[in-house]
């Protein structure tokens, strides 16, 4: 008897270990891994490497703030 309850726990045992894998294999957030998120440009007056979200951007260079976008004159083709 005592052998039927040994299974019946393994077979509990397996099912619940099989549902934790499954709650691990849930797609991932919106996050996509090909694009970061958080790309690094640096200011082309001072250097500093700052996300391109929060970067400025003039004439295709980019800058930490308004003060270093202004010290570099804009491009005349
Ligand atoms: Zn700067």
């Amino acid at each position: 008897m005592s052998r039927i309850l040994f299974f019946v726990l393994l077979a509990l045992a397996v099912y619940l270990v099989w549902r934790l894998l499954q709650k691990k294999q849930l797609p991932p957030d919106a996050v996509n891994p090909n694009v970061p998120r958080l790309a690094m440009v640096s200011c082309a007056t001072c250097g500093l490497h700052v996300p391109r979200d929060e970067a400025l951007m003039q004439d295709e260079r980019f800058f930490c703030c308004e003060e270093h976008r202004r010290a570099v004159p804009p491009t005349r083709d």
